[in-house]
């Protein structure tokens, strides 16, 4: 059994509170043990990230860009092995999890990359004589808090650009996905950055992810995870003192929209990757399907007929489709929805049972609700798991409207193979991404993601945008 404990202030240190982290596929594997850090803990790993600063921020860009391509190459170098054990720790297949661990290394390339390219504003000013630059600085200590879906990618793309902008770094794991963050913090570790630049805190969220929302030390916080967690994140940077920058990344409820027009296979292709892929454990699932009336039993026969395909197995199998739902609350919530949308009134059309399999393990079969109205819980609210709702329309002015009629806006999709229909959609669907004929989940690492309405909130992330966030701008004036 695995231990995994915390890096503060360049020691790894243990402490007398430990919990275990379970293979969803089999609850018989326990994989580690892993130190859970107290309030103290975070304390200290914040003042030692503060007291890392100074020296971190005025490094030579060079330094910064290495540190980052040696944490990329790394990565690269053990993607089997880190691969494995995300899809032994979370769930997802092997192969989304090996694909997922190369995502982490390219974006810590890009970044390699970030740290020493030319940034900032140089011209004259409007008075005679003067120069006028504008620069980009770090903010100083960033507190970084991650769910547990992506345990790799998503600390990559907190960590990468907030060290290359010279940050120095606390950084929380979800509770369900120590494993990753300490193989991440290890190759980090080895990299011979100073004490205290980079530091992870594996705890409870009331108490380590409080504590980086409320310290006053930690100048910016960058949240992934729920709405509500992300609400209370927000309440407290605002009303600490002093009030802190933060970025929010939350939930979603996205839309694909399937038109009469559409290419049925590639319609379908979309669906089923953008629903049940990732055991429909993404924030960008396509959990609403909205289908026009012309093709729309052609498209719910042949997405069943898909679905009943899959292969829902244990995640390290080879032809496994689909893994195991991560733990047993979340199974239960997904279990939960599945009679709330029988007792709304929709149809089940397959799916939502436990299946066994060889070992004890988390197994849903993937579920297809039709006869969905729009008003409707499941169509409403995000379930995070295997389960899709086909919503049937008239014509895509009416999908359109179901589409945009949500709390949420992070990814959108529409199949169609009219130019107009899609120029119309990217223009008018209220979501920070739009895709055409393909999934709403997928997406690239070099340019910005991030939602609108309860989905984000603040700067995107991703790319050069990430500087947004990360930095700070200071308008100099120089006269002689
Ligand atoms: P969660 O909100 O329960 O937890 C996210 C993180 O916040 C965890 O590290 C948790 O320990 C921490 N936390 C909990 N309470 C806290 C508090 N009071 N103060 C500070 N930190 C606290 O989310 P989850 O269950 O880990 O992840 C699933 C959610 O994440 C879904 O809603 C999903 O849509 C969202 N998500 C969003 C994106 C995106 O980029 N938009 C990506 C992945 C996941």
């Amino acid at each position: 059994m695995s231990q995994y404990r915390n890096y503060i202030a360049g020691e790894w240190s243990s402490s007398d509170r430990q919990t275990v982290n379970v293979n969803p596929s089999d609850t018989n594997d326990i994989i580690g043990e892993y130190a859970r850090a107290s309030r103290d803990d975070a304390e200290r790993a914040i003042a030692a990230a503060h007291a890392a600063f100074p020296r971190w921020s005025r490094q030579s860009p060079q330094v910064r860009s290495a540190a980052l391509k040696h944490v990329g190459d790394q990565i690269l170098a053990r993607k089997e092995e880190i691969g494995d054990l995300l899809a032994r720790e979370e769930g997802k297949t092997l192969r989304e999890a090996v694909g997922e661990t190369v995502r982490a290394a390219q974006i810590f390339h890009f970044f390699a990359g970030e740290a020493v390219r030319l940034v900032g504003d140089h011209q004259p000013s409007i008075r005679a004589d003067i120069d006028v630059e504008v620069r980009r600085e770090p903010l100083g200590v960033v507190g970084l808090i991650t769910p547990w879906n992506f345990p790799i990618a998503i600390p990559a793309w907190k960590i990468a650009p907030a060290l290359a902008f010279g940050n120095c770094v606390v950084f929380k794991p979800a509770e369900l996905v120590p494993g990753c963050a300490h193989m991440l913090a290890e190759i980090i570790a080895q990299t011979g950055i100073d004490p205290g630049v980079f530091n992870l805190v594996m705890g409870s969220g009331a108490e380590v992810g409080a504590a980086f929302a409320e310290s006053p030390l930690v100048r910016g916080l960058s949240f992934t995870g729920s709405v509500g967690v992300g609400r209370v994140i927000a309440a407290n940077c605002v009303t600490g003192e002093p009030m802190k920058r933060f970025q929010l990344e939350m939930g979603g409820k996205n839309a694909l929209i399937v038109t009469d027009d559409a290419m049925l296979d590639t319609a379908v292709d979309c669906a089923i990757d953008g629903a049940f892929y990732s055991t429909g454990q993404r924030c960008t699932a396509s959990s609403r399907i909205i289908v026009t009336r012309k093709i729309h039993a052609a498209f719910v026969d042949a997405m069943k007929a898909r679905m009943e395909r899959l292969a829902v197995d244990d995640a390290r199998k080879e032809g496994t489709d689909i893994g195991p739902v991560v733990d047993e609350r979340q199974l239960g919530q997904n279990r939960s929805y599945i009679d709330i949308g029988v007792n709304e009134g929709a149809t089940l059309l397959g799916g939502g049972e436990l299946l066994e399999r060889g070992a004890p393990g988390h197994y849903m079969a993937p579920a297809l609700f039709v006869g969905v109205d729009p008003k409707m819980r499941i169509a409403r609210e995000e379930i995070f798991g295997p389960v899709a709702s086909v919503i049937e329309v008239a014509d895509y002015d009416e999908a359109l409207s179901v589409a945009n009629d949500s709390e949420f806006g992070l990814s959108a999709g529409i199949c169609t193979t009219s130019l107009s229909t899609a120029r119309h959609f990217l223009r008018n669907i209220e979501a920070g991404m739009a895709m055409v004929n393909l999934a709403t989940a997928g997406v690239d690492y070099h340019v910005p993601f991030g939602g609108t309405k309860a989905s984000s909130f603040g700067a995107r992330e991703q790319g050069r945008y990430a500087a947004e966030f990360y930095t700070t701008v200071k308008t100099a004036y120089v006269a002689g």
